[in-house]
């Protein structure tokens, strides 16, 4: 079965210009902007430009260059907030939710990136 996209949604919207979004980082293939309703100091959520509505349709059919432009973008976001564990940082949760039982409100595929407290266990 072929991966359905709607363009209606909101982050579809976004990459159009057509409502504001607080850019983090923008790249060829890859946005990264402030979650509107923050569930930590730092919630960031990264996006593909390219049509693709869950982490799985991203992962089969987006090319090569956009997802390493994805995975790219994703670090320097983590290096420009000063979180990555590895360099001294504090740390941080990267996320994906997909679908009904992922709870996906929004149906183009985003990396949650929520930083900047201690956010606790969360396989629920
Ligand atoms: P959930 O709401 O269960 O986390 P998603 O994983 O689909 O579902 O996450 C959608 C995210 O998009 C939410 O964290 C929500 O706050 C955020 N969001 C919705 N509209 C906007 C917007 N206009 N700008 C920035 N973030 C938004």
């Amino acid at each position: 079965m072929a991966y359905a996209y709607d363009p209606t949604n909101i982050f579809a919207r976004i990459l159009r210009g057509e409502i504001p979004n607080n850019t983090v980082l923008e790249t060829e293939h890859t946005l990264a902007f402030r979650d509107i309703a923050p569930q930590a100091p730092d919630h960031v959520l990264v996006i593909p430009k390219g049509p693709y509505a869950t982490f799985d349709h991203f992962s089969n059919e987006a090319s090569d260059a956009e997802i390493l432009d994805f995975y790219r973008t994703a670090g320097q976001v983590c290096k420009m907030l000063g979180i990555e564990p590895g360099e001294g940082g504090m740390g941080f949760r990267a996320i994906t939710n997909s679908g009904e039982h992922g709870v996906q409100d929004v149906p183009h595929f985003h990396m949650h990136i929520l930083a900047g407290r201690v956010l606790g266990r969360m396989l629920s």
